[in-house]
């Protein structure tokens, strides 16, 4: 048995049943949260550089909400870029957030029979995973659900940008054209797992990892993972997925979500502020959920209080989010303070020899970037103890 280097502890969601469960939440909440789906927010309503609200187009045609504060989360940052904040895009980089997919499950095979499989045939593994990423012409690659009998597809398409159509088409229909291909060849290289597989289901559309950002008034950068770096408006503490910390949290601050220019914007999630190494890394689903959390509590504190965006009480948001809703921020009376005191005793996982060269040669970028280009996009020249699936 192949002894693994590193554990990583991950948990897996069954997206029907999520989407099932987010509709109950937002059901249970139905006399303050108006939901309009099948609606496309267009533009911003601008009053000088205050965001008054957002034009949304539909069915119906065009209509405008009015807010007193509008929290983007678009992803692509699409009410920021037209409200003159500054903004950035990662879709020249090649890297993690250039790249969209298509995911689709296949079922009628065993996830713990393909495991065992692989395990005592690594090299027609290797072979099979190449055969279907040439197939596709990208890299793809099945990974475990709920089930054992349904896994699903995720796959790396570079140098996609999802803000432009002709790229969302091509994502989309590519992937599809050449899904009896890799069935069938699944079921020719590989009969006595594949016999009887058959595509499950396909994402109802694509996804991305990333495009356009927003240049806040804190941009994240290598820096944040070489030097211990404490925010006092830190709003979401995370782990995130480089090894230049050994993965210990760092501090994600509110000005990282606050375009700059702009009052009465909010921009949390996957467009968060980054600069071109460090978004990779910065924008996973926990780092999204955290800062998108964060934005509706300092939104509803700026509305309560009568301030703005750039004057909200950063240390009421603060702890609103601790006291009452239990997410753990460093140094906050309401966080257990061994969380804190963990991480300074193990120098905030900075004693690892990346790291420390980071920080010798002044250079963190460089060593981050590295890791970035080999681990983010998991081509060959991955650590064997990173997870790529992201
Ligand atoms: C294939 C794939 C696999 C991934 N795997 C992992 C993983 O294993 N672990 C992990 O942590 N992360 C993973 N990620 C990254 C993660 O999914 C994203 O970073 C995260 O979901 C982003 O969340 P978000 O809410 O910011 O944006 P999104 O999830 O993209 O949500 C944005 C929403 O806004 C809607 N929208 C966009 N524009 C408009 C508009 N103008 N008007 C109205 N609505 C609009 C979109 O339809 C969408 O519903 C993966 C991403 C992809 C694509």
């Amino acid at each position: 048995m192949v002894k693994p280097s590193r554990i990583n502890h991950g948990f897996m969601l069954e997206p029907t049943q999520l989407k099932i469960e987010m509709d109950v939440m937002l059901d249970e909440l139905s006399d303050s949260i108006r939901v309009l789906y099948h609606s496309w927010g267009v533009k911003p309503i601008m009053e000088g550089n205050v965001c008054k609200g957002v034009i949304f187009e539909s069915k119906e045609g065009r209509k405008a909400v009015l807010a007193k504060v509008v929290i983007d989360a678009t992803g692509d940052a699409d009410i920021c870029r037209l409200s003159g904040a500054p903004t950035s895009s990662a879709i020249d980089d090649e890297c993690r957030c250039s790249s969209t997919a298509l995911v689709y499950r296949i079922g009628g095979f065993s996830r713990s029979a393909f495991a065992a499989w692989q395990a005592a045939h690594p090299e027609e593994a290797r072979l099979l995973k190449a055969g279907v990423s040439k197939i596709h012409g990208f890299r793809a690659s099945l990974f475990a659900t709920p089930r054992d009998d349904v896994s699903w597809a995720n796959n790396w398409q570079p140098k996609h940008d999802c803000s432009l159509v002709a790229d969302l088409t091509e994502t989309e229909m590519h992937t599809r054209l050449k899904l009896r291909e890799v069935l069938a060849y699944y079921q020719t290289a590989c009969p006595e797992i594949f016999k009887d597989a058959y595509i499950y289901d396909i994402a109802p559309q694509l996804g991305t990892r990333g495009s356009h950002r927003i240049v806040g008034e804190y941009v994240i950068g290598s820096n944040d993972w070489a030097f211990p770096k404490e925010h006092e408006d830190c709003i979401a503490w995370h782990c995130t997925v480089d090894t230049l910390n050994d993965n210990a949290p760092i501090e994600i601050p509110y000005r990282a979500i606050l375009p700059q220019k702009v009052e009465n914007l909010l921009a949390p999630g996957r467009h968060i502020s980054a600069d071109r190494i460090a978004i990779d890394n910065v924008n996973l689903i926990p780092q999204c959920v955290g800062t998108g959390q964060a934005a509706g509590v300092a939104a509803a504190v700026a509305v309560a209080d009568g301030t703005s965006t750039h004057t909200v009480d950063v240390k009421k948001v603060q702890d609103i989010l601790a006291g009452e809703q239990n997410v753990p921020l460093p140094r906050n009376a309401h966080t257990d303070a061994s969380y804190t005191e963990n991480l300074v005793a193990h120098e905030y996982g900075l004693y690892t020899e990346a790291a420390k060269k980071a920080r010798a040669s002044g250079d963190a970028a460089s060593a981050y970037r590295h890791w970035t280009m080999s681990g983010g996009m998991g081509n060959a020249s991955a650590p064997k103890d990173h997870t790529d699936n992201s």
